[in-house]
């Protein structure tokens, strides 16, 4: 059977083996890693993620005919879950050494971010992430702040864990050959970072605060808090700059004030 890519599915198959051997290398896979693959595809990827010998791979891809070839390729050598990956019930794994790979749909790849780093915070052992994205996103991603990339996703990517980028892929590196270029990152869970109760603090604090982009930061400091200066003189913040200027632990400083508040 061809296999005819589906836009809407974000589908553009990585071809190029150097690339496809650099992400499998830069996972470190052990024999007692349970590898998930997010959106296999054809399976290009997947055949170098089986050649490391994990304890298992699981593969969650939504489009059911590419399941279907997928079943004919690889038999009983990966787990295939035919289903959304936004969607689909993963606390199976959660007893699990997980490594996940991604060669992301890109319209839904801060999505899938999000979704995994919840999946870090509700204790899930997860030893790393190697995610392909849109290079604008892989930038904004590992944005430090004093930049315009610098924003709601860098603050929340950056709180629990550490990332690298690996490297930038040309467009001529995928089938069919897409408009942008892209970036693949690793992700390794911290270890000590500042704890929330909440990871919806985190969202909703950033909200606060980039809703008003442009302007001083007095303001959202003042719909966050009752007494917004002694806030800021605490955690030595200038009223008068601006989001993008205020770096990431500050910003999880200011979360766990706004928690004090609340719990
Ligand atoms: N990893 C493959 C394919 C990448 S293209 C390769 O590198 O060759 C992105 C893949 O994600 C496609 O196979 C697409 O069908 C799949 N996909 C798109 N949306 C998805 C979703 N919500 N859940 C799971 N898979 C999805």
């Amino acid at each position: 059977m061809k296999i005819k890519p589906k836009k809407s599915l974000g589908q553009n198959f990585l071809i190029d083996r150097n690339i496809l051997k650099i992400i499998s290398d830069n996972g470190n896979i052990k024999s007692n890693n349970t590898i998930v693959e997010i959106g296999p595809g054809s399976g290009n990827l997947t055949r170098f993620l089986i050649d490391e010998n994990p304890k298992k791979i699981i593969t969650i891809e939504k489009d059911k005919n590419l399941v279907k070839e997928l079943k004919i390729k690889f038999h009983d050598k990966i787990n295939l879950i035919n289903d959304d990956f936004l969607k689909v019930d993963l606390n199976f794994l959660r007893n699990e050494n997980i490594i996940f790979f991604g060669n992301l749909p890109f319209n839904i790849s801060s999505q899938i971010l999000i979704k995994l780093i919840k999946l870090k915070i509700e204790g899930f052992k997860i030893d790393k992430l190697i995610l392909m994205f849109q290079k604008e996103v892989a930038e904004r991603i590992i944005a430090n702040h004093d930049t315009n990339q610098y924003g709601r996703l860098s603050i929340i990517s950056q709180w629990c864990m550490n990332i690298v980028k690996i490297k930038d892929i040309k467009p001529s590196s995928f089938y069919p050959t897409p408009k942008v270029d892209s970036t693949l990152l690793s992700f390794v869970p911290k270890q000590n970072y500042l704890k929330l109760e909440k990871i919806k603090t985190l969202e909703h604090v950033t909200n606060v605060f980039f809703n008003l982009r442009r302007k001083m930061v007095r303001k959202p400091m003042n719909i966050l808090f009752e007494d917004a200066n002694k806030i800021s003189e605490k955690l030595q913040i200038n009223l008068n700059s601006r989001p993008q200027n205020i770096s990431c632990i500050n910003y999880y400083k200011i979360c766990e004030e706004y928690e004090k508040l609340l719990y």
